[in-house]
């Protein structure tokens, strides 16, 4: 593919130090027209006179809007440099790809419980749901280090007003003097913020879901799935029933 083929990028945001989310577009956007939330592509970007290796990520804007946007966190060389991406770049990307949150809209009562930047998924489909107004009841536990972490926090919050959500920030590097408070919302909001320290375990399960025939989905890196079917199992949610998505490339297929 030429560079005159490609799409575009038109804005490169910020999240946090960590996390920078591209937004592009271009000619042959139709393929995109009927993603599912959660999808994700393949992307290509055009550095030094060539274009680079695939890379997948998932688009984490909702299916109707025009611009396609990734939520990138820096783990190796090429998403280490992708803060420093101008616009106007040009991008390849393929697909959509995936199955992973297929038929979510479909589950009356959802479970949604990323680690880190396995948010992208679930932003995508919350995005779809606040345009969508739907009424699915929905409790997203999001794991992270520390507050910093939780970039799309302030977007959580504004979801919490029209949706049925309530979203558990679980922080496992907050000091005890430090742990705070949820805050407490005076407004007629249909959904709430809770916080919870440590990892993420059987008794905030507990704390925080209602029904064990929810749909469960998981994303994050594997360690910490691991660990977190074994608690949904002690909590009575067997693994199998659990929809997940790792976002484990190896490097060897580049
Ligand atoms: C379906 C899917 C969806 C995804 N969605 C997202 C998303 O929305 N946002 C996001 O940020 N990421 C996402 N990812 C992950 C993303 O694709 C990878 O983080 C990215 O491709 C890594 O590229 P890199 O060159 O920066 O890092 P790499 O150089 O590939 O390094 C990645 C990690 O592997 C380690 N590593 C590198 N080489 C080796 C080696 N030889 N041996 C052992 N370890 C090594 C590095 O230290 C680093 O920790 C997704 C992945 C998949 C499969």
């Amino acid at each position: 593919m030429s560079q005159d083929d490609a799409l575009i990028i038109v804005k490169v945001e910020k999240e946090n130090d960590d996390t920078t989310s591209i937004y592009f577009t271009g000619p042959d956007m139709e393929r995109f027209k009927n993603r599912k939330p959660g999808q994700y592509a393949a992307i290509r970007i055009y550095k030094d006179g060539g274009w680079s290796a695939p890379h997948p990520f998932t688009l984490s804007s909702s299916p109707s809007e025009e611009t396609l946007r990734m939520t990138i966190k820096k783990s190796g060389e090429f998403t280490s440099s992708i803060p420093d991406i101008e616009p106007g770049t040009p991008i390849q990307c393929s697909g959509p790809y995936g199955q992973f949150c297929k038929d979510i809209a479909t589950s009356k009562e959802i479970v949604m419980i990323a680690g880190g930047v396995g948010i992208t998924p679930f932003l995508s489909v919350l995005r779809h749901f606040r345009e969508t107004v739907a009424d699915n009841q929905v409790t997203l536990f999001w794991a992270n280090k520390t507050p910093d972490d939780a970039f799309a926090a302030k977007e959580l919050e504004e979801f919490t007003r029209h949706l049925k959500l309530s979203v558990v920030h679980v922080f496992s590097r907050v000091a005890p003097a430090d742990q705070t408070e949820a805050p407490e919302f005076t407004d007629n909001r249909p959904g709430k913020i809770s916080h919870e320290y440590g990892r993420l375990n059987q008794a905030m399960f507990l704390r925080h879901i209602t029904s064990v025939n929810a749909s469960f989905y998981l994303c994050g890196p594997p360690a910490m799935q691991q660990t977190v079917l074994e608690e949904l199992s002690l909590y009575g949610v067997e693994p199998g029933k659990v929809d997940k998505e790792a976002f484990v490339f190896s490097p060897k297929t580049k």
